[in-house]
């Protein structure tokens, strides 16, 4: 395993992380889902074992299970692990009685006596100063927590322009950041070099692009010479090749997964310099490429028969040009289910007056059917 330092705080972490919402589900005798407490405990287990030191939850993850599986998955080993967790911010009343409230309870769960990083959870610039930074506020109670040393640091979850990332890691009240970033989406690339710069750690969620780097695809597979065996381990050598991140979070569900993330995450150098420039100059191709098709912007709709177009002219973009079909075929398959694919189409030719490209909305969207839809017929 590859350990990188926060500056800021001279502590090092590993590479991997452990993303704690998909550890195995089951269903119980009253149909509710359970966590398979063995079989995640070993899962834990097993990444602890190969060097992982970080697990990022949070208390609504596998049906407000996660915390306490992740207690039993610490006895013993509390020391060698940092543990992550979360502030659901946005969803109670922004007050420190309340902040306190959900902070007690993760220790409990966790049956931890302190968090070592713990996030303000998915905020942007307007969650922090209207409901975090207000007087005898969730931030106050915070740095009360943390003068008592029940949190060690002090993080946030992002979802926000990238500005705003700035602007928050401006404010000097954070220690980590924890953010999107993947081959598919890199807008926060910038930010994350600028928290880099001031001493922080940043956290990656979602390297493989929330499952959608997950799937077979020969373009992405074939980036570098000699090639690599998976979308998912090429899409995770690109965000740990990027000097100015910490650490790369996956959702782990068995011990299979553990072992070949680790063996990636233990490649010194995932990509050298060259390949990296090669990987992002084919990246800004391919999404040119995209734009000249379907911009994703939205102006056609709503529409009347609540057809997902750009969603179903995102997934023509990620096979044709991604090649990433299997997860395009069964994402479609997922618009169907919903009733809102192609075949709803009344040609009443509202998008097509909206869309700025001139793209031939109806045409296209049946075309995407034909491609992604193998029981389609017009
Ligand atoms: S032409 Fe079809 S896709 Fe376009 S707005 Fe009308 S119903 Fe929706
Ligand atoms: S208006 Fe055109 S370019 Fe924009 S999302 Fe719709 S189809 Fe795509």
């Amino acid at each position: 395993m590859i350990y990188r330092e926060i500056g800021k705080l001279g502590i090092k972490i590993s590479s991997l992380g452990f993303g704690s919402m998909r550890l195995p589900m089951k269903e119980g005798r009253d149909g509710r889902e359970y966590v398979e407490e063995d079989k995640a405990v070993e899962t834990m287990r097993r990444a602890f074992d190969l060097g992982v030191n970080y697990i990022d939850t949070a208390p609504y993850y596998c049906e407000n299970q996660c915390e306490e599986v992740i207690g039993k998955a610490l006895k013993g080993r509390r020391d060698k692990v940092y543990v992550s967790t979360k502030s659901p911010i946005k969803d109670y009343k922004p007050t420190a009685d309340e902040f306190t409230r959900w902070l007690e309870q993760s220790l409990k769960r966790l049956d931890v006596d302190y968090i070592d990083f713990y996030h303000f959870w998915g905020i942007g610039w307007d969650v922090y100063n209207t409901r975090m930074n207000i007087p005898h506020g969730p931030l106050e109670a915070a740095f009360k927590a943390k003068r008592e040393g029940l949190i060690k640091h002090l993080s946030f979850s992002f979802h926000d322009v990238p500005e705003n990332m700035i602007k928050l890691i401006d404010t000097g009240n954070f220690e980590t950041v924890l953010c999107q970033y993947n081959l598919l989406d890199r807008k926060n690339e910038d930010a994350i070099a600028y928290a880099h710069e001031k001493g922080m750690g940043v956290f990656i969620m979602g390297p493989v692009g929330g499952g959608r780097l997950g799937e077979p695809s020969p373009v992405i597979q074939n980036m570098i010479p000699g090639g690599v065996k998976s979308t998912a381990e090429m899409a995770l050598r690109f965000v740990l090749a990027n000097p100015n991140v910490t650490c790369a979070l996956s959702g782990m569900s068995d011990v299979s997964m553990v072992e070949e993330n680790a063996a990636v995450a233990g490649i010194e150098g995932p990509l050298s310099s060259g390949e990296m420039a090669k990987v992002k100059a084919m990246m800004d191709e391919n999404a040119k490429l995209a734009d000249l098709y379907c911009t994703g912007c939205g102006y056609c709709l709503p529409c009347p028969e609540n057809i997902r177009i750009p969603d179903i002219l995102r997934l023509v973009n990620y096979n044709r040009i991604y090649g990433l079909k299997d997860y395009s075929v069964s994402e479609y398959a997922d618009i169907k289910e919903e009733k809102r694919d192609a075949y709803y189409c009344s040609d009443c030719g509202k998008c097509m007056e909206a869309c700025p490209q001139k793209l031939n909305v109806i045409e296209e969207i049946k075309k995407a059917a034909g491609l992604l839809d193998p029981e389609y017929r017009q």
